[in-house]
Formats: C-alpha cells, sequence, structure tokens
C-alpha cells in the first residue's frame, strides 16, 4: 500500500470567459432551470478571492494572469482552504475546474463538498491552469465546495462549474481475452466471469497476510456473515533478501486454501531488493529510501551482479506462482505495484526504467517461466508508466482517500479508464475504506472490485479480533457486503467450470 491519486488534469475546449461576465460569489449553474444539458453552456465562475478562507488563505494579485480581483494564496497548514459557496439550479453532475497554479511543481489538494471528500485535484503548471474533478454529484440547491490544503502551495484563482459530460458505456464492455497467448484454461475462466459481471457487479475483496482464517476475514465475517470474494496476498516475505533475514510465509497455501474454497485470489509483491542495496532496516527495503538500488543502472548493463541478484529474486517468486499453476489455480497478478508514487524503489528510476523492468517480469514469467495461471493486473498509476496494451489484462488504481470517505472515486476510475483506449477493466486494486456501491452506480464508477488493505483498515491491533470502524463503520460493511450489486464468496459461480468467452 501507499496511497497515491492523481486527478485527471486537461484543457476545456471552451473559450473561458471573463469574470467580469458573472456576478462574483453568484454565478449561475451551467443550465438553465429544466432545460436540456448542453456542452457549449458557459461555466458558472466563482472568484476565489471572493470565496471565505480559513487559515492562512488570503487575498493576492501579484502573479498575473489570474481573473477577477486576484487569486488565493496561503494554503501551507493543515487547516489552511478556501470555500465556495456554489448555487446548482438542478440534479446532476459537475466538473469542478479550480483555475490555479502551482508553485514550485505538481501539488495536490482535497476538495470537500459540504464537508464530505469529494476526491482530490492536482495542478503542475506554475501559471494559471485547468484543475479539474470530474463528474461530482450535486443535488439542486446551495453547496460548499472546498478546497483544503493536502500538499498546499496553490494559487487559487477561480472554481469554474460546467455540467459533467454524459459517459460512454462502452467503457465497460471489456475483452475476456488475456494477453498471454497460453493463458491457462483456469485464467480464461476467471477472466471470462470477470469481464461478464463488469459494468453491473463488484467484487468484494480484502487483504490477509494470514489467509482465510486471519483475523481480517473473521471480522467480516462476524460484521457482514459473509467473505470476501477475493483473498488479497504479498509475496513479500519469499523475496530472497528476506527469507535470509528469518522470514516465513504461508501466501502461497493460503492462495490454495482460498480457491479450493470457491475464492478468488490476487498477489501483489512488495519486492525486498538484494540485501547489498540496503540503507536501512532490512524490513523497510522496498521503500525508495530505505534502498540504495538504481534499477536504471541494473537494466542498462552498469551493474550486472544487480541484473543477476533481480533474477534469483524472480526465480523465487516464479517458484511460488508454479505451485500454484500446479494447483491449477489462477491468480490477479499485479507486481511492481503504484509505481508512478516512486516510494518503492522500482517506481524511483522513472518510468522508463519502470516499463522495462515490468515487459521483463512479463516475458521472464511467461516465456520463460511458463506461467500462464496469471492474470496480469497493472497498477502503476500514471498513463506515461503504461507498459502498453499486450503486458495489460486489467488496470489497477490504489485509493485511500481518508477515513470513513465512501465517494465512488468515480475521478480516478475515469482517469485509470483513460490510460488506454483498448477498454480495458479498471479496478480498485487496494483501499483503505469501503466505497458505497450505491454511490458507485449512481456515479458510474463500475470498479471491478475493490480490495482492501489489511490491518487497521478492518480489525483493531488486538489478540482478539475486533473490527475497527476507523476506516469503514460497521454499517457501511454491512450495506457493501449486503449490496445486491457486490459480489461476495457466497456469490461465486464454480469458476472451475465457468464458461470461456472467445474474444478478440
Ligand atoms: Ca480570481
Amino acid at each position: 500500500m501507499r496511497k497515491k491519486l492523481r486527478s485527471r488534469i486537461f484543457i476545456h475546449s471552451l473559450a473561458l470567459l471573463t469574470a467580469s461576465f458573472f456576478l462574483a460569489g453568484a454565478g449561475a449553474a451551467a443550465q438553465e432551470p429544466g432545460g436540456e444539458p448542453q456542452e457549449s453552456e458557459a461555466p458558472a465562475v466563482y472568484e476565489a478571492e471572493d470565496a471565505s478562507f480559513a487559515g492562512n488563505v488570503h487575498k493576492e494579485a501579484f502573479q498575473p494572469g489570474y481573473s477577477g480581483d486576484g487569486y488565493a494564496a496561503g494554503f501551507a497548514g493543515d487547516e489552511d482552504a478556501c470555500t465556495f459557496q456554489v448555487q446548482i439550479t438542478q440534479d446532476g453532475f459537475y466538473d469542478l475546474n479550480f483555475v490555479s497554479a502551482a508553485v514550485g511543481g505538481y501539488k495536490e489538494n482535497y476538495v470537500f463538498v459540504d464537508g464530505a471528500s469529494a476526491g482530490e485535484v492536482s495542478v503542475e503548471d506554475m501559471s494559471f491552469t485547468d484543475s479539474v474533478l470530474t463528474r461530482v454529484y450535486l443535488a439542486e440547491g446551495e453547496h460548499e465546495v472546498t478546497i483544503k490544503k493536502f500538499w498546499g502551495w496553490i494559487l487559487l484563482d477561480r472554481l469554474e462549474i460546467t455540467e459533467s459530460e454524459e459517459l460512454d458505456e462502452t467503457m465497460y464492455e471489456v475483452s475476456a481475452h488475456l494477453c498471454n497467448p497460453n493463458a491457462s484454461e483456469s485464467a480464461k475462466r476467471l477472466m471470462s466471469f470477470l469481464a461478464d459481471q463488469y459494468g453491473k457487479k463488484i467484487l468484494s475483496g480484502q487483504y490477509s497476510s494470514q489467509g482465510q482464517l486471519g483475523k481480517e476475514f473473521t471480522v467480516i465475517h462476524r460484521v457482514t456473515d459473509k467473505y470476501p470474494a477475493i483473498l488479497g496476498l504479498d509475496f513479500i516475505e519469499y523475496s530472497p533478501s528476506r527469507a535470509a533475514n528469518g522470514s516465513t510465509s504461508k501466501a502461497t497455501e493460503y492462495a490454495m486454501n482460498y480457491w479450493k474454497n470457491g475464492g478468488i485470489v490476487t498477489f501483489c509483491w512488495h519486492w525486498n531488493p538484494p540485501e547489498k542495496y540496503f540503507t536501512r532496516e532490512w524490513w523497510r527495503a522496498f521503500y525508495t529510501d530505505s534502498t540504495n538500488i538504481d534499477l536504471a543502472a541494473i537494466l542498462n548493463g552498469e551493474d550486472e551482479e544487480g541484473y543477476q541478484l533481480l533474477m534469483e529474486d524472480i526465480d523465487a517468486i516464479a517458484k511460488q506462482l508454479a505451485i500454484l499453476q500446479e494447483a491449477d489455480v489462477p491468480v490477479l497478478w499485479r507486481p511492481l505495484h503504484e509505481a508512478s508514487g516512486g516510494w518503492f524503489w522500482w517506481g524511483a528510476a522513472g518510468p522508463e526504467a519502470y516499463k522495462k523492468l515490468y515487459v521483463l517480469l512479463y516475458d521472464k514469467l511467461t516465456n520463460e517461466y511458463g506461467l500462464n495461471n496469471l492474470i496480469w493486473v497493472w497498477n502503476g498509476q500514471d498513463k506515461a508508466w503504461y507498459p502498453g496494451d499486450e503486458y495489460v489484462d486489467i488496470i489497477g488504481e490504489d485509493l485511500y482517500p481518508g477515513e470513513r470517505v465512501y465517494a465512488s472515486q468515480i475521478d480516478a476510475y475515469l482517469n485509470a479508464v483513460h490510460y488506454t483506449d483498448a477498454h480495458k477493466m479498471v479496478v480498485m486494486s487496494e483501499n483503505g475504506c469501503v466505497f458505497d456501491p450505491e454511490l458507485a452506480v449512481r456515479d458510474g464508477a463500475m470498479w471491478g472490485f475493490f480490495c482492501t488493505w489489511e490491518g487497521e483498515f478492518v480489525a483493531k491491533n488486538m489478540a482478539i479480533y475486533a473490527y475497527s470502524e476507523q476506516y469503514t463503520e460497521e454499517s457501511m460493511l454491512k450495506k457493501a457486503y449486503d449490496s445486491d450489486v457486490v459480489l461476495t464468496l457466497e456469490d461465486l459461480p464454480d469458476l472451475t467450470t465457468y464458461p470461456i468467452r472467445e474474444d478478440e
């Protein structure tokens, strides 16, 4: 885990109207009451300098290019925020464009609507530019839209509100075809099932390093009387540099058991690098800040020993995947996760080195080791890190929006949908809190599955297993697991006989 959410930035084709066209702070919604939505409608504009400020936020007018009388600056401390009172004349979905400038490079900040988290917006340009949170549902009436310091360091000129474009529902039509032409029957059956459900149902999932009998599954079952459809596991302890320090794992065994019990398994791999690259404690060496490994040097031949060592690491994990293949267990395989965040060493050398490693890993596992039980879940979380359609079966996003945030994360969903034109399935490969499935359906955020991270996200850190409501209240967990839209272990068909869809 580790969180990263990069919102889509795009440029409106609409000509920007000057602020003088509107009465500051009282802009009309993007649409006439009762009228049909029209793309050409001008946005409602609310100048930041006329909004309410909290903390150190204040009006400035030094940086050129603003509209109105200036902009809001001073987003530096946790209390710093700017709140707009907006008037919406019709229930619907709206794009919120926080026209702003970044101070010294890429910045992300929180957006709240009426006090509830609505997502994050990002801006990279140092001049005033669009920074859009797409598809926020707003009912008719007055709303408070707040931008609050996460990274801070933006100059906020204005908020523009336009009606969202209608969703293109063909994005839910995904192929069941797997990249690997030799994919096993069981992998094809699983992918066929996932593709058949996609856009209609959402599979529940839960990470647990102790498998089905671990605390996470125990407390979820206690609250919901159900088990998740997907068990999430980590090959972390099979990394040779951890095994050398005494780590052991039963993850492979837990995966086989869950599959036998009718469930689905997904694996990530917190790849602990070879010991020679440790700069801090061995158990946290997968973090960039704890290793001096240089992936670029390894891949361009400067560090030949490093290359050999990485191949030995891959060999260790390939052996575990081979055990699963032997048992005919298909795996939703999510290696090299959250790469673009840079906090893991495989993302620290930038997208080109990462993509090389991803493709190398794909090639070795698929063609050298003959692992045909893998469904490749790419989790680079940035379009520039996408290795190509021929190496990706599913796109995963990891989202940790905070505590008890039940929003569907539609903005992140659509962002991921647009990494490629190839209509890949998009899943929430990790999450902290569980989103409200009702909101997912309303917003069109039809994640193929979610998979809540382990530990504190569901269970209290106590000897006696107890559910933790810190991230998701019991009532919401129950709502999710009871939802007709959400599939649990109990809802899964026999995946060993599920019909294979012969898609292109
Ligand atoms: Ca302004």
